[in-house]
């Protein structure tokens, strides 16, 4: 296992329907460790930028309106092996598939509202963090119970 960072965002949807503590316990109680976290209404262009591996997808301007629509929760998460971990900690992209247990799981039906983004991996994760966040708006910080934690 290695040591990672992770984009993780709450969508309009989840800060509407104050989801945004309940998602915090998940990552929290999991053992993660919250490494930068800031609220903000996206732009068009930081929207399309961030899933632009999807622009010619039919739902692609669609998912655009709905991520700029209002404030989202952008985190980053470090820990090992955070990348995939957080992904299980979301469940399956559509919420009816994903298993109970799972964020989409518990919390959301539709495919368009189904709260919650993450990484899919290193590259992407390298990449949504730098489009996101500043690197100074990153802590580096050892958490008092680390060893209580990982050997
Ligand atoms: N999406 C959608 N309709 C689709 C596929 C995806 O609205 O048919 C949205 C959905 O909100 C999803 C996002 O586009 O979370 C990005 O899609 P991706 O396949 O990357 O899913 P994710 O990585 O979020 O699980
Ligand atoms: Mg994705």
């Amino acid at each position: 296992m290695t040591l990672e960072r992770t984009f993780i965002a709450i969508k309009p949807d989840g800060v509407q329907r104050g989801l945004v503590g309940e998602i915090l316990l998940r990552f929290e109680r999991k053992g993660f460790k919250l490494v930068g976290l800031k609220q903000l209404i996206p732009s068009r262009e930081l929207a399309e930028k961030h899933y632009g591996v999807h622009r010619e997808r039919p739902f692609f301007s669609g998912l655009v309106d709905f991520i700029t629509s209002g404030p989202i929760v952008a985190m980053v998460w470090e820990g090992e092996g955070v990348i995939l971990g957080a992904r299980k900690l979301i469940g399956a992209t559509k919420p009816l598939e994903a298993e109970p247990g799972t964020i989409r799981g518990d919390l959301a039906v539709d495919i368009g509202r189904n709260v919650i983004h993450g990484s899919d991996g290193i590259e992407t994760a390298n990449f949504e963090i730098g489009l996101w966040f500043k690197s100074s708006e990153l802590n580096d910080w050892n958490p008092a119970d680390h060893c209580w934690r990982v050997e």
